[in-house]
């Protein structure tokens, strides 16, 4: 079905923006930021403005500030990413780096320093120390900065508790969008939509993503008719903590600073699967410790930082430390157990090199895009710096292309039929496909299991429509994992995230 509700855009309450922009994390702050100041921006978001990803980032972005390090970070980011990375957006991602890290400086954002120069740490697939980091909150320092700067701007507006439906569109492209405004449906008269919508980790039972990622912006634009790619390409982090259906992350840069992955035995098992040991890029770490727990008969990982010096853990990472405290472990005298975990979307609305979509007027950038520098597995670190990138990108596109807002949408829709059906158990039945067949690791046989069974539950709710968020989520949240399973059945053989077991790697 086209839209998500029923509506009739002539009789709605209209709101008037140059441009909308969909998301309050890195990628959709910075665009906004990067906007005209003669252009009203609205901001919306799902929840409040610091509940996404972004917010909860630890490790770090990697930057290259010296002219000899933008071949090697080209070239670890397309080894990690398996070659399929698309090579002009990955040039342009760390060309452009340091600018834009210089920008975030210049809002407020401030890093780590070391004897009067910024401190570099290191992740897994790094060659060298390259990721500028505040301490273990990284995300939390940028997000509040950002957050400070654009409530000062008097051309942008934010609405926190909103939702996007749907954005609308004829032949020419956008012409406005639906979206749940302090509870009320209005119809946003705008030519420009920024879909920075984030990721996908709620359609799994474990994820180490914020509550908002549902992958809404996806499936706005799929149903927009928006081109979407390399869904298949899903990143799974290796060490966070599990408890109690939580997995809070426990930053690559653990391990980057020393950390040592263990089996229940104590034996430090990366040597056995890759060269680069504890930093091989995550898709191989993560595939170890499933290796590994097969290899044992166990499901006991656990991540070793009780060799470091003392004082140092607690110090450089904060956060990680008192999560531990918290769950009784204290990780200078105890391994902390980890199990991978949902983590990071590598493909999304495709988009070209200034992040817009085949659809005139809208645009994505974040984690949303599939801009092609991420190509099959993410480099650590390589999406807070995605975001800067192209957010800022998308931002000059916008501004070079002015705003004529439309003022006279006439487009309605009403072949849906309202309900009021309980449908949460659906969601969990979702989920748990979704563990089944698009996890770490994947078999043509589950994946056609799954698509069947998700078409199933899809035909059930097809022509439904219901005005609570959570079941316009669970619509989208359909969509996103059917085109995941589809993308997932389409490559038959394994590359870098995607790993069927009936291939070869
Ligand atoms: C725990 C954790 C640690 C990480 N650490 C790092 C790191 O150290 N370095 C690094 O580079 N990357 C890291 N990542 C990945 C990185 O944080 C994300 O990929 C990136 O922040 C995504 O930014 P974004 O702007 O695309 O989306 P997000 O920051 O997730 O923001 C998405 C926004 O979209 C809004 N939204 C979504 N749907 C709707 C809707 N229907 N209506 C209205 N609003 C909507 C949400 O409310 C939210 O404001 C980490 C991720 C996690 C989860």
């Amino acid at each position: 079905m086209r839209y998500l509700i029923n509506f009739d855009a002539k009789l709605m309450d209209n709101y008037e923006t140059d441009v909308l922009i969909v998301g309050s994390g890195i990628s959709g702050l910075f665009a906004a930021l990067n906007i005209d100041e003669k252009l009203k921006v609205t901001i919306i978001s799902k929840e409040d403005s610091k509940t996404n990803n972004s917010y909860m980032a630890q490790g770090g972005i990697a930057v290259t500030f010296e002219a000899e390090d933008i071949e090697s970070h080209i070239e670890d980011t397309m080894k990690a990413g398996g070659y399929y990375n698309d090579l002009p957006a990955v040039r342009i991602l760390v060309e452009e780096g340091r600018k834009n890290i210089e920008k975030l400086m210049a809002y407020g954002v401030e890093f780590d320093q070391e004897e009067g120069h910024i401190a570099f740490t290191k992740e897994g697939g790094h060659s060298i120390r390259r990721i500028v980091h505040k301490k273990d909150y990284t995300g939390k320092e940028i997000i509040e900065k950002l957050i400070e700067v654009v409530r000062k701007r008097e051309n942008i507006v934010c609405y926190e508790n909103s939702f996007l439906i749907d954005v609308l569109t004829e032949s020419e492209g956008v012409k406005g969008a639906i979206a749940l405004i302090d509870n009320q449906k209005k119809l946003i008269q705008t030519n420009h939509v920024v879909l920075a919508t984030g990721g996908i980790g709620k359609l799994f039972m474990n994820t180490t993503n914020s509550s908002i990622s549902t992958g809404d912006g996806i499936a706005v634009a799929y149903r927009a008719g928006a081109i979407i790619e390399d869904m298949e390409f899903i990143q799974f982090h290796p060490t966070p903590f599990q408890s109690q259906g939580e997995a809070f992350l426990i930053s690559e840069a653990v391990r980057g600073e020393g950390g040592i992955l263990r089996n229940k035995n104590g034996e430090a098992f990366m040597g056995k699967y890759h060269p680069m040991k504890d930093l091989a890029p995550r898709d191989i770490v993560s595939r170890s410790i499933l290796k590994e727990q097969k290899v044992q008969n166990s499901p006991e990982i656990y991540l070793d930082v009780t060799h470091f010096e003392e004082g140092y853990f607690d110090k450089r990472f904060p956060s990680i430390f008192n999560y531990c405290i918290s769950k009784g472990i204290d990780p200078r005298k105890e391994w902390i157990p980890v199990n991978p975990s949902e983590h990071y979307l590598m493909g999304g609305i495709k988009t070209d090199f200034n992040g817009k979509t085949n659809i005139e007027g809208m645009y994505s950038c974040g984690e949303s895009a599939r801009t092609g520098v991420q190509g099959a597995n993410r480099l650590a670190s390589n999406s807070l710096l995605e975001g800067i990138v192209f957010g800022n990108r998308v931002a000059r596109t916008i501004n070079s292309s002015g705003s004529i807002v439309n003022k006279s949408i006439d487009i309605n829709f009403s072949e849906l039929i309202p309900i009021s059906d309980e449908y949460s158990k659906d969601i969990l039945e979702l989920k748990k496909i979704m563990d089944e067949s698009a996890n770490i690791l994947r078999s043509e046989n589950k994946l056609l299991e799954a698509l069947d069974k998700i078409k199933k539950l899809k035909a059930v709710y097809e022509n439904k429509c219901c005005n609570e968020k959570e079941f316009m989520e669970f619509k989208n949240m359909l969509i996103v994992s059917e085109l995941i399973i589809s993308m997932a059945l389409d490559r038959k053989d394994s590359l870098g995230s995607h790993f069927m077991e009936d291939s070869n790697e």
